[in-house]
């Protein structure tokens, strides 16, 4: 059975004020608001090209689900619900600050399953400087009222915002671990003209890690989520030609996740290779032969700068990230 979602945006509708990284016009190509009778349409053009949807959810992405003017939301979810019956149910997402109990009675009413949190950061500071709007502290009630009402929760973090610190991405993995969410989604920062955030770049206010930093704390990221269970389900913006076109800086690639695997890979390879050692075999779990080589090959082309040969061969008894090196150091 695929799991999938039929993705309805929702960009910016119901977002109390604007965060100085977004622009979900851009991220979702969407300018339009979304109608009850969008959602008829796009889930029943969906549905008919999936010919079992008992694992695809309708997924409310690119707004404030749950701050939408109430009528407004019960007309798009209503419009959901039939469709919604046929297949694994609906997920939204919004923010920390506009979940309550009530509006969690009314998120079940309507076969809603997972509630995914922007949270971005759970550094205070942090959260301030992007004019988020709240805090670390409502992102935790937030979550344990989700919990509490029977809901899958997912949560969304952003490293790399404007005044974060590798010690500030440190403590948002904490809460990551301690909460443990279902689902994570790390969406490095990217920088969209017409932001704030963009403003702050140009103006030399905001300087950003390298693209190499980003990578290393990615990669430790994901390790450490597959270490403890927890699914990242995304990483990086999903591959766009808006993105591509507004993103003046940031952390944009359409193979992010693949470079950060490489990179979990590369880390590991180069911490058991001994010194002056000029080539190394390493047995890696089958199914990570490319992440293991490297994104187009560039964990070979790597090692090979520093005048290693490296070759990797698929070995069942070796576990995900977990290269084992064959020959003893020269
Ligand atoms: S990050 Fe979320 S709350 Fe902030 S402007 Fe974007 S969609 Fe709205």
């Amino acid at each position: 059975m695929k799991h999938g979602n039929i993705a309805i945006f929702v960009p910016h509708i119901g977002c109390p004020c604007r965060c100085a990284f977004c622009d979900q016009h851009t991220i979702t190509a969407q300018t339009q608001p979304t109608r009850a009778e969008d959602v008829v349409r796009i889930c029943t053009q969906a549905l008919a090209q999936i010919p079992d949807p008992s694992g695809t959810e309708i997924a409310f992405f690119g707004g404030s689900f749950t701050a939408i003017p109430r009528e407004e939301m019960t007309a798009l979810l209503k419009a959901a619900q039939p469709f919604a019956a046929r297949c694994g149910g609906i997920r939204i997402s919004t923010r920390p600050d506009c979940i309550d109990p009530e509006v969690l009675t009314v998120l079940r009413q309507y076969g809603v399953k997972v509630i995914e949190l922007g949270v971005q950061s759970m550094d205070d500071a942090v959260l301030a400087a992007n004019d988020r709007g709240h805090t670390a502290a409502d992102v935790l009630r937030a979550s344990r009222l989700i919990r509490e009402a029977g809901f899958q929760l997912g949560w969304q973090i952003m490293p790399g915002l404007y005044q974060s610190t590798p010690a500030a991405e440190e403590k948002t993995m904490q809460q990551v671990l301690a909460v443990q969410p279902e689902m994570l989604r790390i969406y490095p920062v990217v920088i969209l003209r017409g932001t704030r955030l963009a403003e702050l770049y140009a103006a030399g206010a905001y300087v950003p890690y390298t693209m190499e930093q980003m990578l290393d704390m990615t990669a430790a990221m994901l390790l450490t989520c597959y270490r403890h269970g927890i699914p990242v389900i995304r990483c990086g913006l999903h591959a766009s030609e808006f993105v591509e076109r507004d993103a003046v800086g940031g952390f944009y690639h359409p193979a992010f996740r693949e470079l950060c695997e490489s990179r979990i890979y590369r880390r590991e390879m180069a911490r058991q290779l001994g010194a002056g050692q000029t080539e190394a075999v390493f047995a890696v779990c089958p199914s990570h032969l490319s992440r293991a080589a490297g994104h187009k090959r560039e964990n070979i082309r790597f090692f090979r700068a520093q005048g290693i040969t490296l070759r990797v061969r698929a070995d069942a008894d070796v576990p995900a990230y977990e290269p084992r090196l064959e020959q003893a150091p020269q």
